[in-house]
């Protein structure tokens, strides 16, 4: 027991808040290392970030990994017999899964986390039977989309896997509804989703210490646009045994701020809350600002591998730059920026048929990216710190977004 962190126990430390607003800068205490917050999580659906080692993860100043309880089902098993998540994926550090859910019903739906109302008139008029996925009272019945077979689960299932991988962190079961669901369906499938939560904590508990040390459980809340459910079920969860909130949802850009207002002014205060999902700096200023401690998302890593490179101006295509002798940014502290590799450099790397050289691209870019949102976390909390998250965020827009746009 004594080889774990913060005597094998979970909390959260609020160390400075944002004067006047729900934002704050904190510590989440894990049995296997402490985040400073806000903070980015790196997505390592099945325990590894593609391309990235656990030392190539540190070197970038990652705090913590997500994985995906559904794409871990299998390996579950393996993973409890070598001590869990931290230890099984070599990481070493914190980690969080996720409850599959979203996955599962992004089967039936197709959708990203935020959506275009196109995109989601074009999904909804597809024939039923092109869908994947199914909600029933117990879970969601889905087609597996390798083996074709079908496949169920639900909280009881999802709490089962996640205690076997034994990440820090889980999630709750929950039902996630998209842009096009009525009012009326919202209210159906938050009741659901309450349903499942009692359920989830009921069963987490259960297993909680089952590898040794303690695991906590994040309840999610849904609740799609509407103010009076997000804000019923957030002072609903907020009552219930948690250990902190995931905020879920497919999101609007113009209504994230007020939804994630509406849902943090309800929760206990001195729970960790983690927006799913959603990496874009304007979003996670925005998330900052109301009252979210944690981010992940796969974009970052996912647009590195298609050339896509982050900078404080906005984000460039690599194949726009493939001639420039200019490091992917100037003044980034990211090992490829660090030790000089040009543009042009990366984009021959990037283009070689040489698998080995292609992975490397892969890889550095990987870290550049990451690299940039990690730092922009870790420039908010020292901007709250210091009292001047309000001056930090207005500096960074103008810059990132003017350029872009141009
Ligand atoms: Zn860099």
């Amino acid at each position: 027991m004594s080889a774990y962190h913060n005597n094998n126990t979970f909390w959260f430390e609020i160390v400075k808040q944002i004067p006047g607003q729900l934002g704050r800068a904190g510590i989440i205490h894990t049995p296997h290392g402490d985040i400073m917050t806000p903070a980015f999580m790196c997505v390592g659906t099945r325990g590894q970030v593609p391309f990235l080692s656990p030392e190539d993860l540190r070197e970038i100043g990652a705090q913590a990994m997500l994985s995906n309880g559904y794409h871990l089902r299998n390996a579950s098993p393996d993973i409890a017999r070598e001590g869990g998540l931290a230890a099984w994926s070599k990481w070493n550090g914190p980690t969080l899964t996720d409850s599959g859910g979203f996955q599962v019903m992004s089967l039936g739906s197709g959708l990203g986390k935020v959506v275009s109302m196109e995109r989601e008139k074009e999904v909804t008029n597809r024939k039923k039977e092109e869908r994947l996925a199914l909600v029933t009272e117990t879970g969601i019945e889905f087609t597996d989309p390798v083996t074709k077979e079908l496949d169920f689960i639900g909280p009881k299932e999802s709490m089962e896997i996640q205690c076997r991988i034994g990440a820090d962190i889980h999630m709750a079961f929950d039902e996630l509804t998209s842009l096009a669901d009525s009012y009326e369906y919202n209210v159906e499938a938050l009741e659901r989703t309450e349903r499942w939560a009692q359920i989830s904590l009921d069963e987490h508990r259960k297993h909680e210490y089952d590898l040794g040390y303690k695991q906590s459980l994040y309840g999610v809340l849904q609740g799609g646009r509407w103010e009076d459910l997000r804000r019923s079920t957030a002072k609903k969860m907020g009552q219930m045994d948690f250990d902190g909130y995931g905020l879920g949802g497919a999101f609007l850009k113009n209504n994230l701020g007020d939804i994630l207002r509406w849902c943090n002014e309800e929760l206990p205060e001195g729970k960790p809350r983690h927006l799913l999902g959603l990496s874009h700096p304007d979003d996670i200023l925005i998330g900052s600002l109301m009252g979210a401690d944690t981010f992940d998302c796969v974009a970052p890593s996912r647009e590195a591998r298609h050339g896509r490179i982050y900078t404080h101006d906005g984000y460039y295509a690599l194949n726009k730059f493939k001639e420039s002798d200019e490091v992917l940014e100037p003044g980034c502290d990211c090992p490829a920026c660090r030790k000089g590799y040009t543009r042009k450099q990366l984009y021959t790397m990037l283009k070689s048929e040489d698998k080995p050289t292609r992975y490397e691209y892969f890889r550095l870019a990987t870290q550049h990216n990451l690299r940039f949102i990690i730092r922009l976390t870790e420039e908010i909390r020292q901007a709250i710190l210091e009292d001047r998250f309000e001056e930090y965020r207005d500096a960074f827009m103008t810059r990132y977004y003017k350029k872009k746009a141009k």
